[in-house]
């Protein structure tokens, strides 16, 4: 079997185990070696993460600094475009080549609203689309078409991940985390200890340069 190689992107403002966790259960399902996360670029005219994207990067630095699984690639933050994953995932597939198998990692949440996304028909061209569950949110698609879209393309076999370079959506049975970065600044601008709910070395990092606060 190849290397799988999987990414994961977000906006990651902060990175917490709702991202992390389910990718780790997710690499051990699947055999995946490599996860990169890629933090997204947020263009002016959109609501702007409260964190720069160099702090961005530095959390994501902080939790994978004990984790050999992943690696950062910041090419999206170097745009001063949106961030289309489309986009990245051609330059990606340039670069490695037509037969290396690639993983797009998603959570349950953004599955049900890839129709928005920038040439989403495209994407299973690119690589696989590979769902982690995430709790609160519906397992059916929004319409016919797009559950229609989801069956054709879900594969229950492992070594179709591997084989082919692209093509298949794997739904993980993954731990459910009913985390988000949301709450979490919420509960930071409240003073409320997320000490559960992201890496110690992302808190300390956030106490440090006081991040957060109001
Ligand atoms: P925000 O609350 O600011 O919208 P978020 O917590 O949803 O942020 P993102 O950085 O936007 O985090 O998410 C990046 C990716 O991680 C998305 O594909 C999203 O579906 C997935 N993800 C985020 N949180 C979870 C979670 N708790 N469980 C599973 N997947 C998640």
């Amino acid at each position: 079997m190849s290397d799988l190689h999987a990414l994961l992107g977000g906006t990651f403002d902060p990175i917490h185990f709702g991202h992390l966790r389910p990718v780790m259960a997710l690499a051990q399902q699947t055999g995946l070696t490599r996860v990169t996360l890629l933090p997204n670029n947020v263009p002016p005219h959109r609501p702007q993460p409260e964190a720069s994207a160099t702090q961005r990067v530095d959390m994501l630095r902080c939790a994978i600094e004990q984790q050999p699984l992943f690696e950062i690639d910041t090419r999206e933050l170097q745009r001063d475009t949106p961030s289309w994953t489309v986009a990245t995932l051609e330059a990606l597939r340039a670069e490695c080549g037509e037969q290396q198998p690639l993983g797009f990692i998603i959570g349950q949440d953004s599955l049900l609203t890839l129709a928005k996304w920038h040439r989403w028909q495209d994407l299973l061209s690119l690589c696989h689309l590979l769902v982690c569950q995430r709790p609160g949110y519906p397992t059916e698609m929004e319409t016919p078409a797009m559950q229609q879209w989801l069956d054709q393309h879900i594969t229950h076999d492992l070594r179709q991940l591997h084989q082919q370079p692209a093509g298949c959506i794997w739904l993980a049975d993954t731990p459910l985390y009913t985390i988000s970065a949301t709450e979490i600044r919420q509960r930071l601008h409240q003073n409320l200890s997320c000490d559960a709910l992201l890496p110690a070395a992302v808190i300390a990092y956030i106490n440090r340069v006081g991040l957060y606060r109001d």
